[in-house]
């Protein structure tokens, strides 16, 4: 088994067959950096797949960041002047995206489990907290109390239905995640009778969605359920959430999302019920890795090269503690390379089988299968794409007791 590369999960430039970031070749970035591994995130490609999002969606809808994906704050700077709002899911996320120039009206807040201390900070700033359960909306009914701060609140709703392809499901069925579409009723008439300001409604069913039907039959059920929900709301619905969950291609067979059938659908959606049963409401779109994912490459030096009974291993200096979800230990079903190349020789005709591993002393720590390389040499940069997101933050940097990556966004 080989991995062939096809351009479309890479969307990098490259100058004479070395990989630039930024513009910057990389083996000069690595220099810049001073050290390996690193993390290299490149703003034009951001700034592009938001401006292609915005293209391919209808006017009026509006385009949230889902923090958690990617918190670098010179990564959020750069986003709070091209998206439209932020979703937080701890008080530490929430910090840098009142950080960024991001208003704090247009910051909403996520997640099971919220603290007290989390609900006060969040009320205290003014975002929007999204309540995930009926203790919960106490709790944040008390801390409004308390500060003397009218809070905003939108309900998180976990549908009576599950989307079909999402990677990761986060709705349907039973949930540690929002409150049962059928107990919504009941919650609105606490909400109504409590000091707080309802905002709407979030709902969001699945991640990681490389299936625009199942994308779009999410979106209709959803906009049916909140118009149906929205008749026991103590006022109109000024927020809507619609989740997002649109994927990216990480593996040699995923075929990328095609935003048009997404577009077309919601276009029609705000036409008809939401013109119609919801007009005040601001619709809201929000994704993680769609915007990021693709934009980062995580680049590590090659340490060691050796030969075991018939393989060859590549021995590089970073490795699951930095980069989890290359390893396939982060929520993947199936372990699956991510796109791999030499950095500096990426148009060199692929010559050999070898098998890229981590200097971690398990043996997960596996960065790319029987991949297909140019000959690697002790001190070669190996970039290992789709590094965006889930990365650094989603990685357990302390294992082992290695030093952490650096960070850089050119
Ligand atoms: C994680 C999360 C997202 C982002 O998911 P992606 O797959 O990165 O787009 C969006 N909304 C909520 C509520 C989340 O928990």
């Amino acid at each position: 088994m080989t991995n062939a590369i096809p351009d479309r999960t890479v969307p990098f430039e490259r100058d004479d067959g070395v990989l630039l970031v930024g513009g910057i070749p990389a083996d000069r970035l690595a220099e810049r950096v001073g050290t390996t591994p690193f993390f290299a995130y490149d703003r034009t490609l951001i700034s592009e797949r938001v401006s292609a999002v915005r293209a391919a969606l209808p006017e009026g809808i509006r385009l949230s960041y889902a923090v958690k994906a990617n918190p670098m704050p010179a990564v959020l700077q750069h986003l709070s002047r091209l998206v439209d709002g932020f979703d937080v899911a701890s008080a530490g996320e929430l910090r840098e995206a009142l950080n960024s120039t991001m208003p704090a009206e247009h910051v909403t807040f996520a997640g099971p489990g919220k603290t007290t201390p989390e609900l006060r900070q969040a009320v205290a700033a003014g975002v929007t907290v999204e309540v995930e359960s009926e203790n919960e909306l106490a709790r944040v009914r008390e801390v409004g109390d308390l500060l003397g701060v009218r809070a905003r609140v939108a309900l998180r709703v976990n549908p009576d239905f599950a989307v079909r392809g999402a990677g990761m499901h986060m709705g349907g069925g039973p949930q540690q995640f929002g409150i049962d579409a059928e107990r919504i009723p009941a919650v609105l008439a606490a909400v109504a009778d409590a000091e707080l300001g309802f905002e709407g409604f979030h709902v969001f069913a699945g991640s990681q969605n490389l299936d625009a039907e199942s994308i779009c039959e999410a979106q209709r059920r959803t906009v049916e359920l909140i118009v149906k929900l929205a008749a026991a709301a103590p006022g109109p619905v000024r927020y809507l959430n619609l989740g997002g969950g649109f994927g990216i291609p990480y593996a040699a067979r995923d075929r990328p999302l095609d935003l048009t059938p997404i577009g077309a659908n919601l276009a029609t959606l705000m036409d008809t019920a939401i013109r119609s049963e919801l007009p005040s409401a601001r619709v809201v779109i929000e994704l993680g890795r769609y915007l990021v994912g693709e934009a980062g490459v995580y680049l590590t030096r090659v340490v060691d090269r050796k030969e075991s009974r018939g393989r060859t291993y590549l021995v590089v200096d970073g490795g699951l503690h930095h980069q989890l979800a290359a390893s396939g230990n982060f929520g993947q079903k199936i372990r699956r390379n991510y796109p791999v190349e030499l950095a500096a020789r990426t148009g060199d005709a692929s010559n050999e089988t070898v098998d890229v591993v981590g200097c971690l002393c398990t043996p997960l720590d596996l960065l790319g299968d029987r991949v297909s390389l140019p000959a690697a040499r002790i001190g070669d940069l190996v970039a290992i794409f789709c590094a965006g997101a889930y990365g650094l933050t989603a990685s357990p940097t302390a294992f082992l007791g290695h030093p952490a990556p650096a960070e850089v966004l050119v």
